[in-house]
């Protein structure tokens, strides 16, 4: 029962509710307005990095570079419906399941929540897949001072495959919040594919230009 009337509860608050970014209209889709949902710095298609294609919701320009900074980093989680919904515009392939890029230990500590999860268990909700987490991430060394290939190197030693299951999945979508240079989301698709994964998609809410 619960489960029925929170989506119409949900509706109802969001008719009263202001938009989340101008505070001045009512909210009309993922918890905005329909103007500020227009000029979000869309991107809506691929970008290539580390010889990958990924897909991009927006760059990573104002004001969604604003809202995954207070998303990530100011506990703002409300953010999470207009972060989600930016997902839901890429033409997302079909896939067995998600995999949200792990986060280390410690950051989770630091943070209380990894974002890629939070916004990966809507998607998953939506799309009626699973969330698979068979990868951890150990903490982030210094990158400074290393070359290209040592930061690379160092990238890669981050993700260890923790499963001892013999669950697998063969078609599989990373998500993560932003992209730079790419290498996170290569590293993690390396161990998935030691794991047997044969299609590794990956898609961002964000891309910024390297
Ligand atoms: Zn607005």
């Amino acid at each position: 029962m619960l489960q029925f009337i929170n989506p119409l509860l949900q509706k109802a608050l969001q008719s009263i509710s202001p938009c989340q970014l101008c505070n001045a209209e009512q909210q009309q889709i993922h918890s905005v307005c329909a103007d500020c949902w227009q000029q979000l710095p869309w991107l809506k298609s691929t970008v290539q990095r580390q010889e990958m294609d990924i897909q991009s919701a927006c760059h990573y320009d104002y004001p969604i570079d604003r809202i995954i900074q207070k998303f990530k980093y100011e506990q703002q989680l409300h953010f999470q419906q207009i972060l989600a919904g930016a997902f839901m515009q890429l033409r997302l392939p079909k896939v067995q399941a998600i995999v949200p890029m792990p986060i280390s230990n410690q950051r989770l500590a630091e943070r209380g929540y990894n974002q890629s999860l939070v916004l990966g268990k809507i998607l998953a909700k939506q799309l009626d897949l699973p969330i698979w987490q068979p990868i951890t991430r150990l903490q982030q060394h210094s990158q400074k001072g290393l070359t290209r290939l040592e930061r690379i190197e160092n990238i890669q030693q981050q993700f260890q495959i923790n499963t001892t299951s013999k669950l697998r999945y063969r078609r599989v979508l990373i998500l993560d919040d932003v992209v730079t240079t790419g290498s996170s989301i290569f590293a993690l698709k390396q161990k998935l594919e030691q794991l047997g994964c044969q299609k590794v998609y990956a898609a961002c809410i964000a891309s910024a230009a390297i």
